[in-house]
């Protein structure tokens, strides 16, 4: 599914250079690597404050507990998404409100959160799912009707864009209250090991979360709030400032290997092909393909699945269950009729590898014998 070893033999020079130095510092924690990681990240993405942390379920984490959330509150999430997402709504004893998500993107669904508020929302979090920004404009005005708090997880799409109303591009993880994403290494920005971050504009969020990451401590041996043990380390900083300035170019082979899938697949009856996030008006919101997955109709999906593995090719099925059905997040108050799409896509979706190093001869083999088994 990913090629990591290709793309670290390109920077291993200067990879393994930078991890010796670090080892040799011994500035292990919180060393002037990850200060000029967090630096370098926020100039990257037009952003005033970036929080390394651990990896990037602490940090959806830490960002609830930086706006203060607090046990009953309501949280509405995508239904069809990572269960990173659900769960640590679910771990703070906030209120997990699973609505169902648009069949073109893939996230979540406008018309579902607005049906879902009620007096206890407190929050939103849209999940850019598989690299593509959600819809952002309508988010950001319910939220604003409602005084709801915004959360991106940007796991999947850091480095993408979200074109608004008014034509203006902002880096995805930014638009909300708070963002969140993970250095995890299948990631679009991946270390070797685990990692993440938190971003915000807001200077007294910042602040919040500086001391939460960090055992509550604001001043040593003095905790002003609870916190937690949630650092990203100096060695996988300074692999992430190595890599962070080739990420518009690792994005940019991942949209150029998904348009070469996607015009394999035109005119192919059966395989629904990803969105690009381009709409007729030519508002890009550049799509940063963390994952490629097609819809395959009339088709048996886990055959299919079978089939390229038999050939040598990985793929994933991303994501089998929905949330609203996985026994830690089921809950009697939902109705399986809102989740018609949710429950429909979990049997069509697959996933077809993606990385930076793909190559034509791949991709042709790939679609090759994605097409031969549906066109059969
Ligand atoms: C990967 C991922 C996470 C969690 O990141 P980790 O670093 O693995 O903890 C959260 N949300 C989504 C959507 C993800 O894809």
């Amino acid at each position: 599914m990913v090629d990591l070893k290709g793309q670290y033999e390109k920077i291993k020079d200067q990879v393994n250079k930078s991890v010796l130095d670090v080892i040799e510092s011994t500035a292990y924690i919180n060393g002037p690597e990850v200060h000029q990681f967090q630096k370098e990240l926020e100039e990257y993405l037009g952003v005033k404050h970036v929080i390394p942390c651990a990896n990037g379920t602490d940090a959806l984490q830490i960002a609830m507990m930086g706006l203060g959330l607090q046990p009953g509150d309501e949280v509405i999430t995508a239904d069809f998404t990572f269960a990173a997402t659900v769960e640590v709504i679910a771990l703070l004893g906030l209120t997990p409100v699973l609505v169902d998500v648009d069949p073109e993107s893939f996230n979540i669904d406008v018309e579902a959160i607005k049906k879902a508020i009620t007096p206890k929302t407190k929050a939103i979090v849209p999940v850019h799912l598989f690299g593509l920004a959600a819809n952002m404009d309508e988010i950001m005005e319910i939220a604003r009707q409602h005084n709801l708090f915004v959360i991106e997880d940007n796991a999947q799409a850091i480095g993408g864009y979200y074109t608004t109303k008014t034509g203006k591009k902002l880096k995805t993880g930014t638009i909300g209250d708070v963002g969140s994403t993970s250095f995890f290494p299948s990631k679009n920005l991946g270390c070797y090991g685990d990692g993440g971050a938190i971003f915000t504009n807001n200077d007294d969020l910042a602040h919040t979360v500086r001391g939460i990451v960090n055992h509550g401590m604001y001043k040593r041996y003095h905790h002003d709030v609870v916190g937690v043990n949630s650092r990203l380390d100096s060695i996988q900083a300074t692999i992430l400032r190595a890599k962070l300035p080739h990420l518009d170019s690792y994005n940019k082979a991942r949209r150029e290997a998904a348009k070469k899938y996607t015009e394999a697949f035109s005119g192919i009856e059966n395989i629904c092909t990803p969105s690009c996030g381009c709409d007729a008006q030519h508002s890009c919101n550049c799509h940063v393909f963390h994952q490629y997955t097609l819809k395959v109709k009339n088709t048996d999906r886990d055959a299919l699945v079978q089939h390229l593995n038999e050939n040598g090719i990985p793929c994933g099925v991303y994501y089998p269950i929905p949330l609203h059905l996985q026994k830690a997040y089921a809950d009697s108050r939902y109705k399986e009729e809102d989740f018609m799409i949710t429950n429909q896509l979990v049997k069509e979706v697959i996933s077809l590898p993606m990385h930076t190093e793909l190559d034509d001869e791949q991709i042709q083999f790939i679609t090759q014998t994605v097409i031969n088994f549906v066109t059969k």
